[in-house]
């Protein structure tokens, strides 16, 4: 089980496996990543050994700490048993985030959507199953659900409905917050009513497929874009007359690579997208420090919410009745050496 940490706002670490491909390439693996404390899960050592023009090895050193490190033998299941309790808070009427960050083909869809074996199942069916389960148990309870889910694409500020019928980038979506009852809706977007785990799981191949129809216009969409699935769920105590509302929210981030200094990186477009990104993820980052510290007893702090599309959707989930997680995805390639570390960085400033 998780335990509770400052502003309900935790971080994981997951080093993805060495991909088949990738052995058979010259690719020159970086084995030195260390898991020293293996019995707490916490701590993450990279290092990589360099010569200087004396031909002397210097090796450098950088050590992390998180509130779970999972090594690339994890399993899905082994990930969500650690993420199931905060999953099914949402049924106590709490919002739940949870995000997956990192740099494109580190892991990130692996983990939030997953394959489509059993073992391979990501967090979002695995997350969407719990709901469904814990909401049947409750209703011995007198506890009765109805849960709707919506699934949006966030590309160049722009919000795009992956479960919509109608042309895609076509029409526009703005963002409403709704102070009285703390919710967010998002005007003409598709928001349907769930039935089951196995309907969500079409939906979300629905939504793929939309992304993919999409991508023929600008390659690897799905990487320079978020996506944001969102059940929300209502609680009627039949028994008690209490009633609750809380939401779950499923983001896979865009890349966090940064732009090449040459060759994409001088398009004018991938420069756009790049920007836009960067400024989406930092605007997150700004706005879960700032929660962080917020927990910590710092008073009413300005939350910089309006800095980005995302933070702005995620407004009311992430702030008062909320819990937040991130999972930092890694690449264990020494290639990515570098974007490991800005990963890493990015992660320690919000946790
Ligand atoms: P991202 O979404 O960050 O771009 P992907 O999730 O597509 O990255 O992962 C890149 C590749 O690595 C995919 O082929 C994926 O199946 C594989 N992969 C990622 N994580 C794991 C894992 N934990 N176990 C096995 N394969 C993985």
């Amino acid at each position: 089980m998780v335990q509770e940490l400052k502003g309900n706002i935790r971080v994981f670490c997951r080093v993805r496996p060495v991909l088949p491909s990738e052995v058979s390439s010259d690719e020159n693996l970086w084995a030195e990543i260390e898991y020293p404390d293996n019995l707490d899960h916490k701590e993450i050592v990279l290092s990589s050994a360099s010569e200087n023009a004396m031909g002397i090895e210097r090796k450098d050193e950088w050590q992390f700490s998180f509130d779970r490190v999972f090594e690339p033998n994890s399993t899905q299941a082994e990930v969500f048993e650690e993420i199931s309790q905060l999953a099914q808070s949402c049924t106590d009427g709490y919002n739940v985030c949870v995000f997956a960050y990192g740099q494109t083909g580190s892991g990130k869809s692996f983990t939030m959507e997953g394959g489509s074996t059993e073992v391979t199942t990501g967090m979002i069916p695995r997350a969407v199953e719990q709901v469904f389960q814990v909401a049947e148990e409750l209703k011995s309870k007198g506890w009765e659900y109805r849960m709707e889910g919506q699934m949006l694409e966030i590309y160049n500020e722009t919000i795009n409905d992956l479960l919509g019928k109608g042309e895609f980038d076509k029409k526009k979506h703005d963002i409403k917050h709704d102070l009285k009852t703390g919710r967010t809706t998002v005007t003409d977007v598709a928001v349907v009513p769930l039935n089951s785990p196995s309907q969500v799981r079409s939906l979300l191949a629905f939504a793929q497929s939309r992304r993919t129809v999409a991508a023929t216009l600008m390659n690897e969409r799905s990487s320079r874009s978020h996506s944001v699935f969102t059940l929300r769920i209502y609680g009627e105590n039949k028994l008690t007359g209490e009633s609750c509302d809380g939401s779950l929210n499923l983001v896979d981030l865009a890349g966090s690579e940064r732009l090449e200094k040459s060759g994409a990186g001088n398009d004018k477009d991938r420069l756009r997208e790049t920007q836009n990104i960067n400024k989406s993820l930092s605007a997150l980052g700004d706005v879960i420090a700032a929660l962080g510290e917020k927990g910590e007893g710092k008073g009413d702090k300005h939350i910089p919410y309006r800095n980005s599309k995302l933070t702005y959707l995620l407004q009311n989930s992430l702030s008062g009745n909320s819990k937040t997680l991130m999972v930092l995805n890694l690449s264990p390639l020494a290639s990515h050496l570098n974007e490991s570390l800005c990963s890493l960085r990015f992660a320690t400033k919000v946790n």
